[in-house]
Parts: structure tokens; sequence; C-alpha cells
């Protein structure tokens, strides 16, 4: 973090000394008067994208029309976005600029979303230059949009979400008339590309704000038009506490470790809906096109969890499957949360831990002791039925019932000659 620091101050001197304006701003100066390490630091310029690629050796146009060019730093310092000071055309489709032009530092804070994002600093002087009241509204704990709240939300329908992502993340309560704005125009956000939306979701869910994110999702009416599966709990009443079923959704994300991955987040977003809904994480996971992995991670912790309510019916073939399973560590993580929001108490919890970890002798995870060509041997008419009868096999082997070759085939036989296996 050191490193990259300097390497941002680096950029900026070097732009000074070729006779341009440079100052650090928007979110890095936002982290620093917070009083939080930057992610990233972004500079803003009055030298146009082509003189920045001339006065740094190793740069990327990232985006050459609206002024972007990335520096890249030594060796562990990262890069720095350099950006042209500019204000924004008229905007198409709710989402994009359709032109810009280069201008001033005044007009380049104007044209940024919420008043704490707004702020430069000249990090060699270490003055804050702030043209939208960002300081004082940080001060006040308040987040506000720059300029006309509905004009800005109207103009961008991203800036919604964005709203309650910066409020949740920093504590800060959302300023009356920008709220007023945000609440008229939830209905809008679904016009927003489908990845956008959940790209900003994810940052809420992994964030250990997540809960406070959520409940200001529901509140201002933005999880009615992206999550419409949720406002039905609030008011019903849960069977696993004495909460409503969306004040125990919460309270299960309050219960969730600092920084869950991405699934374990959305699974226990989820979980309770899922009791009444059980396509719940295949449709919201289709409707805002998350990757593959994160719909069947999440659909698996919440089909597992369920599987958990009573583990002592769980039979040793299964539990050994699940200890097997690459997510039983995340199923093990939702648990406990969820026991917490239950009110459940920890030995119940660690119970059943145990219970699933305490298994009879054997490995987990054995080679099978059958095979494809063990059934053809035995003159088994090859087809589908083949993965029944080995499954079963592979459970017998698991639950100890055989222990080796022989007795496993002559347990197909039995099988068989019952009438029983695959049908
Ligand atoms: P984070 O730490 O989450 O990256 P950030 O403030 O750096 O926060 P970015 O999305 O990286 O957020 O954007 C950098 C800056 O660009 C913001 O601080 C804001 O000034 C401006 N900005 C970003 N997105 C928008 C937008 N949709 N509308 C207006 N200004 C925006
Ligand atoms: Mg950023």
């Amino acid at each position: 973090p050191e490193r990259k620091r300097s390497f941002a101050v680096e950029v900026v001197r070097r732009l000074r000394e070729a006779g341009h304006r440079a100052l650090w701003a928007g979110g890095c100066v936002r982290d620093l008067l917070i009083g939080l390490e930057p992610s990233d630091y972004d500079v803003a310029t009055d030298a146009p994208p082509e003189r920045v690629m001339q006065v740094f050796r190793r740069t990327v146009p990232v985006g050459v029309s609206f002024g972007v060019v990335k520096v890249l730093g030594p060796k562990g310092a990262g890069e720095v976005e350099v950006a042209t000071f500019r204000s924004d055309g008229a905007y198409i489709d709710g989402r994009r600029p359709e032109s810009v032009v280069f201008s001033s530092p005044e007009e380049d804070a104007s044209r940024r979303d919420f008043t704490i994002n707004g702020m430069f600093l000249d990090p060699i002087s270490e003055e804050v230059i702030d043209y939208v009241g960002g300081r004082r509204d940080l001060e006040a704990g308040l987040l506000r949009a720059i300029g006309d709240p509905s004009a800005r939300f109207e103009e961008d329908k991203l800036r919604l979400i964005r709203a309650v992502r910066f409020a949740s993340r920093f504590g800060l309560r959302i300023e009356p008339e920008t709220r007023a704005a945000l609440v008229a125009m939830a209905p809008k956000l679904p016009v927003v590309a489908a990845e956008r939306i959940a790209q900003e979701l994810r940052r809420m869910l992994v964030h250990p704000s997540r809960a406070a994110a959520m409940r200001e999702l529901m509140e201002v009416g933005l999880a009615a038009a992206i999550l419409p599966e949720l406002p039905p709990l609030v008011g019903e009443p849960s069977d696993r506490s004495g909460r409503d079923r969306w004040e125990h959704t919460l309270a299960v994300l309050e219960a969730l470790p600092h920084d869950p991955r991405v699934p374990i987040s959305l699974a226990a977003l989820l979980l309770e809906a899922s009791r009444s809904d059980p396509d719940v994480v295949e449709r919201v996971a289709d409707r805002l096109r998350l990757a593959n992995v994160e719909r069947d991670r999440a659909s698996w912790l919440v089909a597992r969890h369920r599987d958990l309510d009573d583990p002592a019916a769980l039979p040793v073939s299964r539990r050994k499957r699940l200890l097997a399973e690459p997510g039983i560590e995340d199923l093990l993580v939702l648990l406990r949360a969820e026991a917490e929001a239950s009110g459940v108490p920890a030995e119940h919890v660690e119970y059943c831990e145990r219970y699933l970890r305490e298994l009879p002798d054997g490995p987990i995870r054995p080679e099978p002791l059958l095979s494809g060509n063990d059934l053809k041997r035995l003159g088994l008419p090859p087809g589908p039925a083949y993965k029944e009868w080995l499954d079963r096999a592979y459970d017998a082997q698991l639950e100890g019932t055989i222990a080796d070759r022989e007795q496993a085939i002559s347990w197909v036989e039995r099988l068989v000659a019952s009438g029983g296996g695959a049908g």
C-alpha cells in the first residue's frame, strides 16, 4: 500500500513538472478523509490523454474518448488511472454520456455522483479541494447526490444502487432529498445491465455492512425492483426465530464472518426465501446473469443446508459424500450463521459439526470397489441403469455394508436377483 501511494504521488509530481494541474480525485480522497486505506488512486488532470501518454513511459489507453489513461507503476506499485478533467454531455440509455468535453476541476467535480465522491486532494500540499461540500457531508454522515438528485439518478440509473452501497459501506444516512428521488426512481433500476447490478450486489454482499445494505435496498424499494422474491418475507413470521422472515434473513447476513465469498453470502440472503420457494437461487442467478459457479455453489449450499436441519437423519453414506464436497467448509460457515440467527445454542451447532465429521472407520472418499466392467462381466445389459447400480454400490461401500470387491459383486448379484436396483 505504501508503494502504491508513493507512486500515486509521483504521478502527480511528474504531471506538475510537465506544466499541468494534477490532483488525486474521487474515492481515494474520500477514503483518506475517513481514515481508510484507498484500494486505488485516481488522478485528475488538465492534460489531455495524448499528453499523459507522452509524459509517462508505460501507459494503457483505457478510454481515450473519456480522457482516461492507465499509468503503470513499477513492480508492486500498481497502476494509477489518470483522467482529464471533463464534463459529461447528455446521457443516452440511462447509463452513458453521449459525449464528454474536457474542462475544469470544478466541472469535473459536478459530473461525479455523490458529494463524498466529488473531492480532490493535492497530495503534495495535502490541501483538500472541495467544490461540492463533500467534506461537510462526510462529517455530518450524509450521502448526498451532487446537484439535482432526480436529474442525476435519471441520467445514470446505476447511481441508484451505488447510493445504497456507499451509504451502507460508510454508515451514512441518505440525505432526505436524495432519498426521496431514490425511492421515486427505484423501479427503474432494471434498465441497467444485469451484470452491472450484479457487480454492485456482490460488492455489498461480501462487505461487513452487508445486512445494513440489504435492509436499505428493501427500504428504498430497490429490492422489489431486482429481487422481488424478498419483499414477501417482510412481516411474515419466521419459524426459525421470533423475528419476521426478512429480519431473520438480515440476522443471518449479520452473523456471517467478515469476508465471506459471494456464494455463501448469496446463499445466506436467499436461504429463508428458499424455504417457501425452492428455485429462488436459480431464478435470481438467471435474472442477474451470475456466473455458473456462483449459481451452482449458492444453490448447493441452500439445498444442503436443509439436510442439516436434522443431521441425525443423514445416513453415513450421505454424510461422507457431503464431507467430500468442496463446499463443505462454506456450508458449515452458513450453518453457524443461521444457527446464531435462530438463537440455536452453540453446543447444538458443535454437535451437528461433530456428528457430521465423526464417522465410522474408513475414508470419506475411497476408490469405488465396483466398476462398469464388473457389471458387464456379470452379464448385466449396459445402459443408464449402470450409474444407479454403481451409485448404490458406492453408498453401500461408504456405509461399510460391503468391504471388498468380492462382497461388492455378490451384493450386486443379490440386488439384481431380487429385482431391485435400477428400474
Ligand atoms: P470504490 O472504492 O468502490 O472503487 P470509488 O469512489 O473509487 O469507490 P469508482 O466506481 O471506482 O468508485 O469510481 C471512481 C469515481 O468516479 C467515483 O468516486 C466518482 O467520483 C466517479 N463515478 C464513478 N461512477 C460514477 C457514476 N456512475 N456517476 C458519476 N460519477 C461516477
Ligand atoms: Mg474505485
